[in-house]
């Protein structure tokens, strides 16, 4: 039986994983589904990691994190949970969706989040074939074309500079003409010369044909209508909490989750449940940066093993 069973491998789970391992527990296992490194991963660059002068990529910046916690022994198993429960005798089971189930002491999930959708027409279409939620990924497939951006948070606005940099020119699309993104982002894009704001709009229509997107149907709340001719389209407006391993074959939450659907924790992230942890983007009022995700998996990875010692 393992000591402890971390879900996801992202900043909270890398980090948790640290220091379960590093202060003793032996058998501690992270299931990740994919590569270590978690959302960041997608991002073109982070400026705001503390003790981290240089602008970077996320995927630069993660790079060396699994090869610390893999020092001190965490191991990792590239498997996707399906789901987490507790037996009366107090012991988890983690399923994995091969069908296998992994007995643990505890867990500390930290699933984290995934890019949400938006629903417009022609959206999951044309999904893979022009329409992204991955600039780092794909913005280079549209080096010197023009491209959208749907959104008006961080994300939207930081990968919308980020594009500005290979393409052509950005049409950034947002509903309303107030952003909800940092001021000194809002400040860059405006002074962005590649960037139009195409603001109060909301996008009708993806539209394309068997290669791809080939445009895009804009329409501001005066009904104005726009149809910008783009190859390609990103989607950045928000993202879903990724708590389904924490629901029970009766359709209950192994936990108590808040009307959002996050993981109701306390101040040492601990659930409502003996013995399980949740960590980073998935909790209730993370406030979704990566510092604060390692800081919650540091406390999570003590908390547990406080918890397995006794
Ligand atoms: P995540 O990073 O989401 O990691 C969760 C991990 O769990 C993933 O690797 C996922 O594959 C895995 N997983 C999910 N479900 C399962 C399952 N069922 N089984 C196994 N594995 C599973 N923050 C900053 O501080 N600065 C920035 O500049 C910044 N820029 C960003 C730019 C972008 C484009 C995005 C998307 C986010 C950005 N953030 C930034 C936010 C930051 O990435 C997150 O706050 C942070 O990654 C949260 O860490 P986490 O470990 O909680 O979750
Ligand atoms: P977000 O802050 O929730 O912003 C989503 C944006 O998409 C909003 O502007 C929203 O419009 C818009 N939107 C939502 N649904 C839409 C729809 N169906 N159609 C059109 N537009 C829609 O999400 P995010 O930008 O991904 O950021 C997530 C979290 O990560 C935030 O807490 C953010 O601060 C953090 N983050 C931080 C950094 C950084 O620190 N540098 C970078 C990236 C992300 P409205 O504004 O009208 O609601």
């Amino acid at each position: 039986m393992l000591d402890l069973a971390i879900i996801g491998g992202g900043p909270a789970g890398l980090t948790a994983g640290l220091y379960a391992t590093r202060g003793g527990l032996k058998d501690v296992v992270m299931f990740e589904k994919g590569m270590p490194g978690g959302q960041i991963t997608s991002s073109s660059e982070i400026e705001n990691y503390p003790g981290i002068p240089e602008v970077m990529s996320g995927m630069d910046m993660m790079d060396k994190w699994p090869k610390q916690c893999m020092r001190f022994g965490l191991k990792h198993r590239m498997d996707e949970v399906s789901r987490i429960s507790k037996r009366d005798d107090g012991v988890f089971e983690v399923l994995l969706l091969g069908g296998e189930v992994v007995e643990a002491k505890s867990v500390i999930v930290c699933t984290g989040s995934t890019p949400r959708r938006s629903g417009v027409k022609g959206e999951s279409l044309f999904f893979g074939r022009g329409v992204s939620t991955c600039a780092t990924c794909d913005g280079f497939f549209y080096k010197d074309k023009e491209v959208a951006v749907l959104g008006g948070g961080d994300t939207a606005l930081e990968e919308a500079l980020y594009l500005a940099n290979i393409c052509s020119k950005v049409y950034l699309i947002h509903r309303r003409d107030e952003f909800r993104a940092s001021p000194v982002t809002v400040e860059k894009v405006k002074k962005n010369q590649k960037i139009e704001l195409v603001l109060n709009s909301v996008v009708d229509e993806i539209v394309g044909d068997n290669a791809g997107v080939n445009g895009v149907f804009v329409e501001d709340k005066h009904g104005n209508k726009r149809d910008l001719k783009v190859p390609g389209i990103f989607v950045f407006v928000g993202m879903n909490v990724n708590n389904e391993v924490l629901m029970q074959e009766d359709g209950k939450p192994l936990c108590e989750l808040s009307e959002n659907g996050n993981v109701v924790v306390d101040l040492k992230m601990k659930t409502s449940l003996k013995g399980l942890f949740a960590a980073g983007d998935l909790r209730v009022d993370a406030s979704k940066q990566v510092v604060c995700a390692a800081g919650d998996g540091a406390t999570a990875g003590i908390q547990a093993l406080e918890y397995v010692n006794e």
